[in-house]
């Protein structure tokens, strides 16, 4: 679509939110358009095909809490399978480099530092969860690697308060035909204008004016959804300025996981959705997937520093790193088997600065802060808005039809006080 000069709810960012609150605007009687910065719907939903015959979900992959996922539902209306086999998150395939004594024996330490955690949050006080770690443990280098995983970042980086506020039931389930393409199939009937980004949100006036690279537009309402290292950085701006949601979005940045498809030849050789740990006793690993969903082919996630220091190392760096460890672990005829296909670079994406939100310590209360509307005029939604499903798609997209709501209601009320005068 092209540019409109004037509508009732433009809505930035076409990613699960936008979509999400797009979706919950469509049968109501307000003009309603998407405007998305980049050539695509989706955000960090984005499903390619890394070769002919394997899907890459570039970004989200799981549904987390599948038995309360939103996503879960539109699947199954949209005909996308679903695809229930366990995660192998806490599998060894071939019990290779990490025995199944020495896991166990670590999944006891985690659950340990989780139960300190929940033990801490419940004070009432906010810090850093790397207190919780327990000294000298030889095991928190790992825990710390699973930090990098869950939040993008490592524990001393993470409030105990939001980690607590997290919901989490556990079941983790996947689309067959990628995350990011259901999220495409979702938003196919959204009014959209794609590269278009919005740069300044004039909020001064009577009617909100929008500046972007395609022109400038106005609205009634505006539903702001971009990652809050966006807000933060100020690469969107607020005329007048909102200090409050600068501060908010800084206290809540996205931090770094990257993922890495490498093409495995000889794929019978391997279990299908096997499981593989690069190290044991470090923070900067790998975790790896063999053959997902059975295609031939191995994805590696990398999380934290380590993600960020691959990242920075330029392309094909965190190819060359996966490869290592695999071959570490799998023997050396598995460099001559495995070939890089495609790698994630989510930190240096102009749209996106990094992968999900974590709370900086003392920041918890921060996700309600961003979260609350301004003037009821300027609404705001996105994972990092989202009080328990923060950092992942259905949180997102939760939050995209909150906000929908929070519009429905401010125009309804509006519209029966003007009712009343007359
Ligand atoms: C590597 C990785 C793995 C992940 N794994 C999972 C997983 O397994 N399960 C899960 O649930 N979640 C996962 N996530 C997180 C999940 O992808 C995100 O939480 C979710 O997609 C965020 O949706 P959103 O709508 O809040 O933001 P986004 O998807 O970022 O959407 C915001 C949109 O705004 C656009 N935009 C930005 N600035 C502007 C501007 N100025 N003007 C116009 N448009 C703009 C962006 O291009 C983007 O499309 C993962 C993320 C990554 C990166």
């Amino acid at each position: 679509m092209s540019l409109p000069s004037s509508v009732d709810v433009a809505i930035i960012g076409a990613g699960a939110a936008g979509l999400g609150a797009a979706r919950a605007l469509e049968h109501s009687s307000l003009s309603t358009i998407v405007l998305e910065a980049r050539d695509r719907v989706g955000g960090r939903g984005h499903t390619i095909m890394a070769s002919p015959e394997i899907i890459f979900d570039v970004g989200c992959g799981w549904l987390h809490s599948a038995d309360r996922n939103s996503f879960v539902g539109i699947a199954e209306r949209l005909n996308f399978e679903i695809d229930k086999t366990r995660p192998p998150w806490r599998e060894q395939t071939f019990d290779r480099g990490f025995p199944q004594h020495e896991r166990l024996d670590f999944i006891r330490a985690l659950d340990a530092f989780y139960a300190r955690a929940e033990a801490a949050a419940m004070s009432g006080r906010d810090s850093a969860a790397s207190l919780c770690l327990e000294p000298g443990n030889r095991w928190n280098g790992m825990i710390d690697a699973i930090s990098t995983y869950i939040n993008g970042t490592e524990l001393d980086r993470v409030s105990i308060q939001d980690m607590d506020a997290y919901e989490d039931t556990e079941i983790n389930w996947r689309v067959r035909r990628g995350y990011g393409a259901l999220m495409a199939a979702y938003g196919a009937s959204c009014p959209l204008v794609l590269d278009c980004n919005v740069t300044l949100i004039d909020h001064a006036g009577p009617r909100l004016r929008l500046e972007t690279s395609q022109g400038t537009l106005t609205a009634g309402t505006v539903i702001v959804t971009v990652p809050t290292n966006l807000i933060a950085d100020e690469a969107i701006r607020f005329a007048p300025a909102l200090p409050s949601k600068v501060a908010a979005a800084a206290g809540l940045p996205l931090g770094l996981d990257n993922k890495v498809m490498l093409a495995l030849d000889q794929p019978g050789d391997l279990p299908a959705d096997g499981g593989l740990r690069g190290a044991t006793m470090r923070t900067e690993m790998g975790s790896f997937h063999l053959r997902p969903f059975g295609q031939p082919c191995i994805e590696g996630f990398f999380g934290g520093h380590f993600a960020r220091a691959l990242e920075a190392a330029g392309e094909g760096a965190l190819a060359a790193q996966a490869i290592d460890e695999v071959v570490a672990l799998l023997g050396n005829d598995y460099r001559g088997k495995l070939k890089p296909l495609a790698e994630s670079r989510w930190g240096q994406d102009p749209f996106a600065r990094g992968a999900y939100s974590h709370a900086l310590p003392g920041h918890a209360d921060k996700r309600a802060v961003l979260a609350a509307p301004v003037d009821n005029r300027l609404f705001f939604a996105g994972e990092a808005t989202s009080p328990n499903f923060f950092s992942t798609a259905h949180g997102a997209r939760d939050t995209g039809e909150r906000a929908a709501m929070e519009v429905m209601e401010v125009v309804a009320a509006r519209r029966n006080a003007a009712n009343h005068v007359r």
